[in-house]
């Protein structure tokens, strides 16, 4: 499999994963505050294409404003967010793009949350939801993603 690396900031976490199926921001209160900053960049791939090569994460169980509940994985030595698994999409592991060592071919498809998103943090002309996108809306952005980046 096509194998991509990425560590946390004190490099006691590390992961490998497949080719990510898509990546958008999130201008949630939730990620404003996990990410102690204007919004989260987050990509998903299979849940079975994802794994720690190194470290234990840190776990912490968020329930969102839809009472849907999540793990999310932290760096136990220096907090960096790493990856969420949901029990609403057990087949999917989001991670933050941040932490990714070979980043810069990815590219937003979306942005959610535009309702609590600070106003200049808004990306202007991408397409962009008020809150979560609807299922049909997730596989459409995917598809065109996929498209996007093919061949990066
Ligand atoms: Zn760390
Ligand atoms: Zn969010």
């Amino acid at each position: 499999m096509d194998s991509y690396l990425g560590r946390c900031q004190c490099g006691a976490t590390a992961y490998e994963m497949k080719r990510p199926v898509a990546a958008w921001i999130c201008h949630c209160r939730d990620c404003q505050r996990m990410t102690s900053s204007a919004f989260s960049f987050s990509m998903a791939t299979s849940s079975t294409g994802f794994r720690f090569l190194k470290g234990e994460p840190r776990r912490f169980e968020k329930t969102g404003d839809n009472g849907s509940k999540s793990d999310q994985l932290f760096c136990p030595g220096c907090g960096t967010w790493m990856a969420t698994r949901s029990a609403q999409a057990p087949d999917a592991v989001i991670v933050r793009v941040g932490t990714l060592d070979q980043h810069l071919w990815i590219a937003p498809g979306s942005q959610s949350w535009t309702a609590s998103a600070l106003p200049w943090a808004l990306i202007p002309g991408l397409r962009s939801f008020e809150r979560d996108a609807t299922p049909e809306q997730a596989l459409e952005v995917m598809a065109e993603w996929q498209k996007a980046h093919e061949g990066r």
